[in-house]
Formats: C-alpha cells, structure tokens, sequence
C-alpha cells in the first residue's frame, strides 16, 4: 500500500495511530487498542519505540515547541516485541527548549491490548491552554462545558464529553438562531419543527462556512451519545473537538475582521474630519 492509503486506512480504525504526537499527548486514558489486527499493532509499536522528536504545544513555555524522545532507545525488534514485552512502559519527552519541561506518558501491554495508562501532565492540562483562545468568543459559560469536555474525555469518559461538545455546538446554532429570526421572511414554524440539518441551511447566513459544510458533526455527536459506545466516543473525539475548533476559530477571524473595519472606519472618519478643516 502507499504511504498516504495506509495512513488513511489507519485513520478509520484508529486516528490516535496517526502520529507520535496523537498517540502520546491526545489518545485518552484507558482508550483501548487492539493488537491482534496487524496493521494496529506494527503501528502501535512504531510509535512506543519512537525515538525522535515531535511538534507539541509545550504548556510550560505556553507556546508550540519542538519535544525530543527520552529514555532509552528501544532496541527491540517488532517481532520481539509482539512476541515477549508484555507489561509496563514508561515514554518521556522532553522540550527542546527548556529540559525541565517533560511529558510523560505510562502504558500496559496485554497479550492483544495496549492501553495508555497514565500521563502528566494530563491530555487535559495540555489542551486546555489551548482552548483559552475561544474563551472571549464563546462566553465564559460555554467555555466551562467545552474544556469540561475535554476534561471528560482526557479521563477516558467518551458519551459524557460528547455531551458537553454537543452543547457547545447547539449554543453555536442559539446564538445564529437569535440574530436570523428578526429577519422578515424568516419562517419560526418551520425552524421549530425542522431537523438540525434544515435548521443549519435556514441559519447558513449566520454561521461559519466550516460549520454548514460539515453539518454532519451534528450527527456524529448525536450518535455519539445514543448509540456508540465508550469506547467508539473516545475514538472520534479529537476528530469532533477539531471540528468544533475549525468553528470557533472562523468565529474569531470574523469578529478579528469585524473589529478592525469599525476601528478603520473610525480612523479614516477622523482622519477626513481633519484634512477636511478649513486651514
Ligand atoms: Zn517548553
């Protein structure tokens, strides 16, 4: 197979087997991966004995940075590995701009299970920095459920962090829902009784562009929270988190731009006014 087709083979059985990074600071606790599939456990072993560095959000230096592999070098081969290293492992990195700053991640190997048991700090303390940004777009409110699905999810609760992402979501759809239905001809009735997918279409006007071409999230979170398990909840979270990013960082590009029309406006206002001034 070829690279990119094997890498989005890996993709749909698991997204946490993408990169290093996925695998060591996003994959939540407990998230269970299945060994005896082939193609799982060569890449599971890829990243368990990967030794070189990463591009990861360093919350110490509160900044990307580059995170360099600590510990021994695993010198065992795939085979070796699948066949005799059963138990506990312990993966380090460390930042390469202050070594003081170190991820560390503990992992259970069963004969046919890899589990991510342990790390500091944790998924959530990483991500929640980084979520800090869309606190001013989305209200303090929002932001508290939001990180608090992140939190959920860090701590390998999959239907309840779907739960809090879900909302997130649907107070996206309030909000656009309040500024279209004083608009004439907008039809309330019809709103009310229409499914999420008519209701995003009446409200396209409103909401970022990300949000009406990737309706479908909506679904994947409603799903998530009849019908997939633990298990599968976890699995698609980050996909569904980076789905709700790509949203709200549109909402911040708007509003950034929407800003600085009103300061520009302002200024070239001011600066008329003057040139305008009998000398
Ligand atoms: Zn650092």
């Amino acid at each position: 197979m070829e690279e990119q087709e094997t890498q989005n083979v890996i993709q749909q059985i698991d997204p946490y087997l993408i990169t290093p990074k996925a695998f060591h600071l996003e994959m939540p606790l407990y998230h269970a991966l299945d060994l005896s599939i082939g193609m799982v456990a060569e890449k599971v072993f890829e990243h368990i004995a990967h030794s070189a560095t990463m591009d990861a959000y360093c919350i110490w230096c509160d900044k990307e940075s580059v995170f360099d592999a600590e510990e021994y070098v695993y010198g065992k081969t795939y085979s070796t590995w699948k066949r005799e290293d059963f138990g506990f492992r312990r993966n380090s990195y460390k930042c390469t701009r202050n070594n003081d700053h170190k991820y560390y991640m503990y992992f259970f190997r069963g004969k046919d299970i890899l589990l991510k048991i342990g790390q500091w700090p944790s998924v959530a303390d990483f991500q929640i920095p980084q979520a800090e940004k869309y606190r001013k777009i989305i209200g303090e409110e929002e932001y508290k459920e939001f990180t608090r699905g992140i939190g959920l999810a860090a701590h390998g609760v999959g239907i309840g962090s779907f739960v809090y992402l879900r909302r997130v979501f649907e107070n996206l759809i309030e909000e656009a829902h309040v500024l279209a239905q004083n608009e004439t001809g907008f039809d309330q009735d019809k709103y009310q009784k229409g499914r999420m997918d008519k209701k995003i279409e009446m409200l396209k006007n409103h909401l970022p562009e990300f949000l009406v071409e990737n309706k479908i999230l909506y679904s994947i979170l409603s799903k998530g929270i009849h019908e997939l398990t633990e298990n599968e909840c976890l699995q698609y979270f980050e996909t569904v988190k980076i789905g709700i990013e790509q949203i709200l960082d549109e909402k911040i590009i708007q509003k950034e731009k929407a800003d600085k029309a009103i300061k520009a406006r302002e200024a070239i206002q001011k600066a008329h006014g003057q040139i305008a001034k009998p000398k």
